[in-house]
């Protein structure tokens, strides 16, 4: 008997947890942190509902955090791997789980001095010794490679394109002579035609599909990002003010990175000193740069003719805390970018406080804002919102930029899936808030035909 069971990523876009139970095998397809609300954090700290030791592997689809931030509490908790990840996400994964641990820890530290936790003391989730731990586990599968985890129960990667290293996972398990049963699992989905990596691979068909549906409800802005973004730098430039960049350290960073050396290159902008302010997105640029078989053709031929397409003219990397500090004293006009995306923690914040309040700064949000992130509270305009237990007035100029983004939208999902050569028997539709789900399921009953079904949080299926 197979069984799955959805233990987050239900009526949300966090906390991504799939378990597979085939006979008494256990597989964990994807480790991560719920984020954004309050009532969607604190089910970080109940207990796991089996014992993390009793899994026999975890398989990450990606280094997102929402992805794989509970594997250090898991590790910590008893389970000793493997923890399967493709090479890429391997290499992010030793910058992104230490930082996730070292903000933890900061944010504990920080709730212990203010009193501003109701828990004395504040604990963080995990620490970096936990992470430390946690990348004890790590193996690497390649793409395509099979990897067999007992008998009769292999899987295997295929390119998702949503950021460096990102699969989705076809998991194959042996039934009666050469009858498979096949679970597919979308990981986040990627775009076509973005810069820098290779695009995501068709969904080839599979006994059962569990797809992601963040933007299962909306399309992406058709605009040219390159041409959006030059519009609010030139804009907030005029203002002689900052344009601050909450971004994702890993893709988005990376994407803004490239898309701000094309306008100073074809001198669509003024130059400006751009600085990153962002320990985790200076490695994984690293990891970008150094990641050569993701590349895209545009990519390769870049690095070919020797030009770095990461490394805008004017670009600052920002070393320290110090030297982040240093930036409050910058008037501008100057672009600082920085994380984290949501500005749910990291230095992003430090900025947020010093500059909301001043009328020229420009806030560009360049991604996904989650409900209940300080990033979705600014976008809905609140005339003030908290950081470290202070309220901030917002007298900044907040804008988006739409057409960026790591995810496909409904059209692309549907694009990505109808490559099947056969229909699944069920797709279960996870990892979106309620109405986005709704709607990608209502789309792929009419377009395709599928049987689609939107699990609840805890809720075990029989495969
Ligand atoms: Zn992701």
């Amino acid at each position: 008997m197979t069984h799955l069971t959805f233990l987050g990523a239900t009526g949300t876009v966090t906390g991504s947890r799939y378990l597979l139970e085939v006979g008494d095998t256990k597989v964990l397809v994807d480790a991560g942190l719920f984020q954004g609300a309050k009532e969607l954090r604190l089910r970080n700290w109940e207990p796991f509902p089996l014992r993390p030791g009793a899994l026999d592997a975890v398989i990450l689809t990606h280094a997102h955090i929402d992805h794989t931030g509970y594997l250090p509490r898991l590790v910590r908790d008893g389970f000793a791997g493997p923890t399967y990840v493709t090479p890429p996400t391997g290499r992010l994964l030793h910058a992104v789980l230490p930082d996730a641990a070292h903000l933890q820890e900061e944010e504990a530290r920080f709730a212990n001095k203010v009193g501003s936790s109701k828990h004395a003391p504040a604990l963080p989730l995990f620490t970096v010794k936990d992470a430390q731990a946690a990348l004890g586990t790590l193996r690497t599968a390649a793409f395509g490679q099979r990897v067999t985890l007992r008998p009769g129960i292999a899987f295997r990667y295929h390119r998702q394109g949503h950021i460096l290293g990102a699969a989705a996972v076809e998991l194959s398990i042996k039934r009666s002579g050469d009858e498979h049963l096949t679970v597919y699992f979308s990981g986040d989905v990627g775009r076509y035609a973005t810069p820098i990596l290779k695009e995501p691979e068709p969904y080839p068909g599979s006994s059962y599909l569990v797809v992601e549906s963040t933007y299962g409800d909306r399309l992406h802005d058709p605009g040219d990002p390159a041409e959006q973004l030059g519009d609010v730098i030139r804009e907030g430039a005029q203002r002689g003010g900052v344009i601050l960049v909450p971004a994702f350290a890993v893709d988005r960073t990376q994407e803004v990175l490239f898309l701000l050396r094309e306008l100073l290159e074809d001198g669509a902008i003024a130059p400006i000193p751009i600085f990153l302010d962002s320990p985790l997105a200076r490695e994984a640029t690293e990891a970008y740069r150094a990641c050569v078989l993701e590349h895209d053709a545009e990519t390769r031929a870049l690095f070919r003719e020797g030009v770095d397409p990461m490394s805008p003219p004017g670009l600052t990397v920002v070393g320290g805390m110090e030297d982040s500090k240093r930036l409050n004293a910058l008037s501008g006009p100057a672009v600082i970018i920085s994380a984290s995306g949501m500005a749910t923690g990291g230095r992003i914040l430090h900025h947020l406080r010093q500059r909301l309040p001043d009328p020229r700064t420009t806030v560009v949000f360049v991604g996904f804002q989650a409900e209940g992130t300080r990033g979705r509270r600014l976008q809905e305009g609140e005339a003030e919102i908290k950081i470290f237990g202070e309220m901030v007035p917002v007298r900044a100029q907040v804008r988006s930029i739409s057409s960026l983004s790591a995810h496909a939208d409904a059209d692309e999902l549907t694009i990505w899936a109808s490559g099947a050569e056969r229909a699944p028997e069920a797709v279960f539709v996870t990892h979106g808030e309620p109405a986005a789900s709704q709607a990608l399921a209502k789309r792929f009953t009419e377009r395709l035909g599928w049987r689609c079904v939107i699990p609840t949080l805890g809720e075990r299926v029989t495969l």
